[in-house]
């Protein structure tokens, strides 16, 4: 029987692990926060998972939460005028299939102990560069899915697949009961404020049953990056609707009798956006493999991090799987980060665009969604799998022969 080990309790590390497991290997992980810390702790993410990504976890059997967890049906977007209030532009549209988003607190926990009713091997412990080797001499592959762990920091940085080396956002979460509901369709409500930063919210499953979660992204030195002097959960969800009153009356509208889900669910930070190399060689010249955030670390602007994490782990699942007996070379390792990247190279580049000052062709695709519903909804679907949207995302002829395309086609449909 293979033996491998991974490093780290979270979306991928867990998911590969328990499909590896299922798969006769010998899986043994290793994490640094206990089932209960983690439930009783604090909010991580908001980790709102689209199609693709959730059909990986019903694949091995982990979507434990599908009927419970509120579903998330379409897509909403609004650029705020911020000089004269009210919006440029707006558009709505359905996802084809719906996405959905179960706290970390929910999942990890219960995954953690799934994993170990299967039979896995769970083991708590705080991995540094000495365990590593430890593991590298007792395992035949060890894999390093630390997400935002300071040990991830042994993988060099990738300066040309790297566009920052600074936070762009700083980044608050608020989850909240008692949002009044979107109709006729619940939604990702993503409201872009130029100069400020954005804003989005959707439903979701927490610890307590189902919720709203906030998302706030602030520029940095802005009037959004503004959560130093919240020193309480109360604070926290003041200075939350504080926001929404004053750039965007329409979601403070909704908001008239929310409350914090608990204590734990509000969460203050910044961190990143960075691409790291995706082999670790010890000391001892033994190597150890990254996996998911630990080696692509995007910005939460475009709510990928878990669906990256979910594909990344599908990836690898599928290459340990094919290398059959071989060992788990250098090469080996490269050639399915490559496949992982083949993905993610486009997500980052996409995710980094809205990060940056709106360029021409993506406000042209924007705004032309809210004069034509069939170009709404390929910016609302593709979601589900970003590169989707190049090239015309990301080049103002290309957009506009895309935007062309669809009005052509529309016409054609009413014609
Ligand atoms: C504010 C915010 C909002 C987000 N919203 C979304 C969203 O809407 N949609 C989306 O898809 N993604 C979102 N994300 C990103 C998403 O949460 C992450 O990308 C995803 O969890 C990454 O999965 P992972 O397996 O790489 O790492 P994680 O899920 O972070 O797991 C890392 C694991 O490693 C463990 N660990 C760390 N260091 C060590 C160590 N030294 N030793 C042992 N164990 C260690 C941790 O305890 C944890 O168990 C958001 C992130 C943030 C910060």
């Amino acid at each position: 029987m293979r033996r491998i080990a991974i490093v780290g309790a979270g979306q991928s590390g867990l998911q590969l692990a328990l499909g590896l497991l299922e798969t006769g290997y010998d899986v043994t992980v290793l994490t640094n926060r206990t089932a209960d810390e983690i439930r009783n702790g604090k909010v991580m993410s908001s980790q709102c998972m689209f199609h693709t990504a959730l059909q990986t976890e019903r694949d091995l059997g982990l979507n434990f939460w599908e009927e419970q967890c509120p579903a998330v049906e379409g897509i909403g977007f609004n650029l705020v005028d911020v000089e004269n209030g009210g919006k440029v532009f707006q558009w709505n549209a359905r996802l084809e299939r719906y996405a959905q988003s179960v706290d970390q607190r929910v999942k990890m926990p219960y995954w953690m102990e799934e994993f170990q009713r299967r039979g896995g091997k769970l083991v708590m412990q705080d991995v540094g560069i000495d365990e590593l080797e430890q593991l590298t001499q007792d395992y035949e592959l060890v894999l390093l899915a630390a997400g935002k762990g300071e040990v991830v920091k042994q993988f060099i940085r990738d300066d040309e697949r790297s566009t920052f080396d600074k936070p762009q956002r700083a980044l608050a979460l608020t989850y909240v009961k008692g949002m009044t509901p979107f109709s006729p369709y619940s939604r990702v409500n993503f409201n872009i404020i130029p100069g400020v930063g954005e804003y989005f919210c959707f439903p979701a499953l927490t610890v307590n049953g189902p919720c709203d979660i906030m998302v706030f992204e602030g520029i940095p030195g802005g009037p959004m990056d503004c959560w130093q002097d919240v020193k309480t959960p109360e604070q926290h969800l003041e200075k939350s609707l504080e926001i929404l009153k004053t750039y965007m009356p329409w979601e403070a509208e909704r908001c008239h009798n929310v409350s914090l889900t608990d204590a734990g669910g509000v969460l203050a930070g910044r961190f990143a956006p960075t691409v790291r190399k995706p082999i670790l060689t010890l000391p001892s010249g033994r190597q150890v493999f990254g996996m998911a955030d630990a080696l692509v670390v995007n910005d939460p602007i475009t709510g990928q991090g878990s669906n990256n994490a979910a594909k990344c782990s599908k990836i690898y699942f599928d290459a340990i799987l094919a290398n059959d007996n071989q060992a788990f070379s250098p090469e080996w390792m490269q050639q399915t980060f490559e496949k992982y990247w083949d993905y993610a190279e486009t997500v980052v580049a996409w995710t980094n665009s809205l990060l940056a000052p709106p360029q021409p062709a993506m406000l042209e695709v924007l705004s032309a969604g809210s004069q034509n519903q069939a170009i709404a909804s390929v910016l609302a679907n593709n979601f589900d799998d970003p590169r989707l949207y190049a090239p015309w995302w990301f080049d103002t002829a290309e957009a506009q022969k895309f935007i062309a395309s669809k009005t052509n086609t529309t016409m054609a449909q009413v014609a």
